[in-house]
């Protein structure tokens, strides 16, 4: 059995940290070696910095690491990085978006695999912004990344491994881009209205005030709309020359809602696909769709990506957002739009499938792909 890559969590005490320490506890190929976080968690144990939010204990391994600061190990700047081994082989980023760019440009400059779920760089354009179903692709990108010290690219003058980062889509655009693509490839997306109800671990913690939330829903999430009508034209868009991504060319027009659920986005979804397809070829469409074979072998690959429900009162986020060990993605409630012609809903667990998991699952295909491998 090959040696398992060591991996360093950033945000390693935040919500979506949390669920990666969870998430790797007994991963085949990655074990968790170093956490780091903000200066108010650094220096103290892992379990005393942490207010643990999972379901079970803090992993043992884990709970005894000392929380490190965000900061490239000193031996593997660039200028000397080849002279030393290096203290872990892959960074997963769970950093708020306030302090994301910079540092994961850092560790990328240092030589680092970066796998992001920060903001920061989905959208520059040698950045893959993944869904290994999806666009794997769009992994080509990574040969033009050159990272310098800041959070924009610039001359990587080092000679040791190529540092590269790779992000996750926004939680909400996850659920949605992959019940699109099989009706883009079956037969055409023209155009998208999708109104989301989006939990509250999608905030993060303490994240929005109980009083705010109990009973309640809040019409707005600063920012979420804009990605959600920009990040599935890149994620669908093509390949077609190594150097560039051109843009799926259809519009989004989303409404984002935080409503009083603990985890699971639900998205009411209208589309006006090419040649009007019926419900029933839409429905068919997106069972008979199956993920690349390179993906449907890796540990975190869920044994169906899509699940579809004929009954029209699923999917529920209480109900049904564990599927697949959270990696699945459910569709149901398929029917006639008087607008634009096919509506349905969609669920996906926000901080698996839209954060940490569908994360470890970029690595997993990184691995695969041998585009990441151990260092010492
Ligand atoms: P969170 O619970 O607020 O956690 C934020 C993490 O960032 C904590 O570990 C925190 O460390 C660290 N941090 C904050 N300021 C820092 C600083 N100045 N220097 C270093 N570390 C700092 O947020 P979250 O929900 O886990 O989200 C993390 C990232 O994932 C965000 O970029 C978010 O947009 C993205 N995301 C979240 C979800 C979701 O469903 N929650 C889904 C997809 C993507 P301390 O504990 O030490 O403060």
């Amino acid at each position: 059995m090959k040696p398992k890559l060591r991996v360093c969590i950033l945000g390693a005490t935040g919500a979506v940290g949390q669920r990666f320490i969870e998430l790797l506890e007994h991963h085949p190929w990655f074990e968790v070696t170093a956490v780091a976080a903000s200066e108010r968690s650094a220096g103290r144990a892992y379990r005393d910095a942490v207010n643990w939010l999972g379901h079970h204990p803090i992993p043992p391994a884990v709970a005894d690491l000392t929380v490190g600061t965000c900061v490239p190990p000193a031996d593997s700047v660039p200028s000397d990085r080849t002279a030393h081994s290096r203290p872990f082989d892959l960074v997963f980023s769970g950093l708020d978006a306030s302090v994301a760019g910079e540092v994961e440009a850092a560790f990328a400059a240092a030589g680092y695999p970066v796998i992001s779920n920060a903001k920061n760089h989905r959208m520059h354009p040698d950045v893959p912004l993944l869904i290994p179903e999806v666009n794997p692709e769009h992994l080509a990108l990574i040969e033009q990344q050159r990272w310098g010290p800041t959070d924009t690219p610039g001359s990587d003058s080092g000679s040791g491994p190529k540092g590269f980062i790779v992000t996750n889509p926004n939680c909400a655009t996850v659920g949605l881009v992959m019940a699109l693509k099989p009706l883009h490839d079956a037969f055409g997306v023209e155009s998208v209205l999708v109104t989301t109800m989006q939990a509250i671990s999608g905030a993060g913690y303490p994240g929005v005030p109980a009083l705010d939330i109990l009973g309640n829903i809040i019409p707005h999430i600063g920012g979420e709309e804009d990605k959600l009508e920009t990040e599935p034209l890149k994620i669908l868009g093509d390949l077609s020359d190594p150097q560039s991504i051109t843009p799926a060319k259809f519009a989004v027009s989303a409404s984002a809602n935080r409503v009083p659920v603990v985890d699971g986005h639900l998205e009411s979804v209208s589309v006006r696909l090419t040649g009007s397809p019926s419900p029933g070829a839409v429905a068919e469409a997106l069972r008979n769709w199956t993920a690349p074979d390179v993906v449907r072998g890796l540990p975190s690959s869920p044994e169906k990506a899509l699940e579809v429900f004929d009954d029209p009162s699923f999917p529920q986020p209480a109900r049904h957002v564990g599927l697949g060990n959270g990696m699945t993605v459910s569709v149901g409630k398929i029917r006639a739009c008087p607008v634009l012609g096919i509506k349905f809903n969609v669920l996906s667990h926000n901080t698996i499938r839209g954060a940490a998991g569908g994360a470890v699952l970029n690595a997993e295909l990184l691995v695969e792909e041998k585009t990441v491998s151990a260092t010492v």
